[in-house]
């Protein structure tokens, strides 16, 4: 048997690993190109870069900061996201049994991929949003304990409402803020992100999640206002605060919910 904490470690690197793959992910997916050829390329200069040198987490430290072959300043984003990307999959090894651990590790790739995207283009493509309804549904059948169940027709079910729940009320109340502020207040891409979080984590994951992300965009939005004296009704990107409270919810937010909430809400 491997010891606990070495195969922590061995989850650590393989998220690390990941992460600078999701890095590639961001910058590609909405320009259209391919994620996997040509191997990673210099952001600034555009020089291929052998195969090793991009070292995650670490590679940005020893380089301090500036890539090896111009000199050119790095993204401090992306050691950020391998750190981010390893530290989540790790804790969620701890937490879950294997099974359900590979579906949230999916699931957290998708976001970050998600709120990567959304910060630099403020859309979340379709690929991503539909895609994750569609495969929080398909894993819900063929993993019904993703849903708290053992009958694979019934997960499916759940998975599929929870999705249209989410969906369909950040849905309406994007399309009532939008009619009352006579502009577009939320994009309908949050609504579609917060269906596939649905699909993947049911409906009981849902205030929690709404109330959570709610309260760090504003938290969040108060201290840009307060920064860059912006106007209010700027549009900011809510994807990755829809990101950062599902993962809250998966860290431990689902064990308060069981603890202190009635034995049949569920
Ligand atoms: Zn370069």
């Amino acid at each position: 048997m491997i010891p606990t904490p070495l195969l922590v470690f061995f989850v650590f690197i393989f998220g690390a690993i990941l992460g600078s793959f999701l890095n590639v992910c961001i910058l590609r997916i909405p320009l259209g190109q391919s994620i996997v050829n040509p191997p990673s390329r210099c952001a600034a200069c555009g020089r291929q870069l052998p195969l090793g040198v991009n070292l995650p987490i670490l590679g940005y430290f020893l380089l301090r900061g500036r890539a090896r072959c111009c000199g050119a300043h790095l993204d401090p984003r992306y050691p950020l996201v391998e750190a981010g990307t390893a530290s989540a999959l790790a804790a969620l090894w701890l937490l879950y049994p294997p099974e359900l651990f590979a579906i949230y590790a999916l699931l957290v790739a998708g976001l970050i991929v998600a709120s990567g995207i959304d910060l630099d283009y403020l859309v979340i493509p379709d690929a991503l949003t539909i895609g994750g309804v569609v495969a929080g549904i398909s894993l819900s059948y063929l993993f019904p304990s993703l849903q708290g169940k053992e009958d694979p027709a019934d997960a499916m079910i759940r998975s599929a409402l929870s999705a249209t729940v989410a969906g369909g009320s950040l849905w309406l109340v994007a399309r009532t803020a939008s009619w009352l502020l006579q502009k577009e207040a939320m994009g309908i891409g949050d609504a579609k992100l917060l269906a596939a979080l649905g699909a993947f984590l049911g409906w009981q994951s849902l205030p929690f999640i709404v109330a959570i992300s709610s309260l760090i965009g504003t938290i969040v939005g108060i201290g840009i206002l307060k920064k860059r004296k912006q106007k209010l009704g700027v549009k900011v990107p809510f994807g990755p605060y829809l990101a950062l409270a599902a993962l809250l919810w998966l860290l431990g937010g689902a064990r308060l919910a069981v603890k202190y909430l009635p034995n049949n809400f569920s």
